[in-house]
């Protein structure tokens, strides 16, 4: 319920106000003076409206209006007058009464007027309030951001990676913690408004950026860009290897690139280590089984040699000699070729990329493995087709195969069947392993690709080959598909895009 103040000097006027407007439910105080009215207001925030005589003894309606608008009060008030003249009404508008109005006042004028200035305070005390609620809003906001701020500070600051943001002219802007250790520069100051061209070789960069536009130009949605094995050059001309992460960003019109920037120089270490005692591990394995073949055909050749130096040995006998040793020395010498083949990849791996027969490659790696312990046993259905050609480096390829072939024969517990199949399908060549072994769950393929995971026994699985298949793999962009069903056997298809 809205309360109204009605100053008056005389009785029946005070009475006849508060009558019609306490009629309309309004909660009526009446004050005889100004100086009580002043007490009243000040001792008493909830006034929604004044309503007051002008002509008074001592302090007049003007007097009251005059203090209520020099203390800022939102108190609407409307003044009354028996006498309308020039001077008054320039003081209402002077002091912002609500309403001048002559007497006789009447009844329904005045409830009007009176319900416009209780509408009009109401609204704007809500507009105060939205105001200020806005004010603590803005205020929460700006902590917030600065909370964001300070957090964002101490992030950058911690991690290992280097951030560095750049502008539209290739300044650098910005420059973490880590971007001065990683490019060895002393201080902020020796990194940040330098051109980023600092941080390549040559014209490197140019080749980059050109790159990044050329994607993010493509796809305006696009906004991050992913960059492997970056060369980088630090203040002192050395290079090492980075992986770099960069977006793009639009700040008051401004274009800016942030990346940020992973040295991978341990990480590229550790994978060839990996790859190097995977290779020496699976080296071992089939030097044994190889091993196990060469002493076969040298106890064939010795037994046949023994008999046939012997005084009482027939012609025949020799020439039976004879043509056993000469089978098994052929077949050592495929063997040890092949071997070498194998083996002399070490050094010259992942430097030569070969166009080379799909075909040719799968023969032979069968030729060398067919043979062995693990192979020996397994039904092989391989028909080399017509020429496939694919770009990768031959021993790199090799060894992948004869990952996936071993990987197949233990499937099959080394006594079932595998099926290889290269075609051409969409302009890509495909390749498949099918093995009818035991198959893998979803947990074991999810986990295929982790160094060292490995469902076999102690000593018989290392746990290596399918991490050092997704190495190859990746670096010549061949795709992978598994497909597998426990007790059902798996499907391995290699994709090659080139
Ligand atoms: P390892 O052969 O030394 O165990 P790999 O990295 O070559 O290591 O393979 C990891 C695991 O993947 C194997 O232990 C096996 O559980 C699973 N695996 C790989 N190929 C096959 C396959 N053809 N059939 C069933 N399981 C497979
Ligand atoms: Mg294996």
């Amino acid at each position: 319920m809205s309360k109204i103040l009605v100053i008056d000097d005389e009785e029946e006027i005070r009475i006849a106000l508060k009558r019609v407007l306490t009629r309309e439910g309004y909660e009526v105080v009446l004050s005889a003076s100004v100086l009580d009215a002043i007490e009243k207001v000040d001792s008493n925030k909830d006034f929604s409206l004044v309503i007051s005589d002008i002509m008074m003894k001592g302090k007049n309606g003007i007097d009251f209006i005059q203090y209520v608008s020099e203390s800022n009060k939102n108190l609407p008030v409307i003044l009354i007058t028996g006498n309308p003249n020039l001077a008054t009404a320039e003081s209402a508008v002077r002091f912002k009464a609500f309403e001048y109005i002559s007497k006789p006042v009447d009844r329904f004028q005045i409830l009007s007027v009176v319900k416009r200035a209780i509408d009009s305070k109401t609204k704007i005390d809500v507009d105060a309030e939205k105001l200020h609620q806005s004010e603590i809003m803005e205020k929460v906001l700006r902590s917030q951001y600065l909370d964001l701020n300070r957090q964002n500070a101490a992030i950058l600051n911690a991690t290992s990676d280097a951030v560095i943001t750049i502008d539209f002219n290739k300044t650098i802007v910005f420059a973490n913690f880590a971007a001065f250790e990683m490019f060895h520069y002393p201080s902020p100051a020796d990194l940040i408004g330098q051109t980023v061209q600092v941080l390549f070789t040559e014209n490197k960069m140019d080749k980059y950026i050109d790159r990044i536009q050329e994607v993010m130009g493509k796809n305006q949605k696009k906004q991050a860009y992913q960059q492997a094995d970056v060369t980088l050059k630090r203040s002192d001309e050395t290079t090492f290897v980075a992986d770099v992460a960069i977006c793009t960003y639009i700040l008051d019109g401004e274009s800016y690139f942030t990346g940020v920037i992973r040295d991978v120089t341990q990480k590229k270490m550790m994978v060839e280590q990996l790859i190097d005692s995977e290779r020496r591990a699976f080296l071992s394995t089939v030097a044994a089984s190889i091993g196990h073949e060469i002493n076969n055909s040298l106890t064939a050749i010795q037994g046949f040699v023994e008999m046939a130096t012997k005084e009482t040995a027939e012609a025949s006998l020799k020439d039976r000699a004879l043509q056993v040793t000469l089978n098994q020395t052929q077949k050592l010498q495929t063997l040890t070729s092949n071997l070498l083949q194998l083996g002399k990849s070490s050094k010259t791996r992942s430097e030569t990329i070969e166009s080379i027969d799909v075909n040719k490659v799968v023969s032979h790696v069968l030729e060398v493995f067919k043979e062995t312990a693990r192979l020996k046993y397994c039904q092989i259905n391989w028909e080399p087709g017509e020429k496939l050609s694919i770009k990768i480096n031959p021993d790199q390829f090799s060894l992948l195969l004869s990952n996936i072939l071993l990987n197949a024969a233990d499937a099959t517990k080394n006594t079932g069947t595998i099926s290889i199949q290269a075609f051409k399908e969409r302009g890509s060549v495909h390749l498949s392993i099918t093995d009818d072994g035991y198959g893998m769950t979803e947990e074991v393929i999810s986990k295929i690709y982790e160094p060292y995971f490995t469902t076999k026994e102690l000593g018989r699985g290392t746990g290596l080959g399918m991490f050092v298949v997704k190495q190859i793999i990746d670096s010549f962009g061949i795709k992978l598909t598994i497909s597998s069903e426990p007790e059902k056997g798996s499907v391995f298809t290699f994709i090659f895009s080139n």
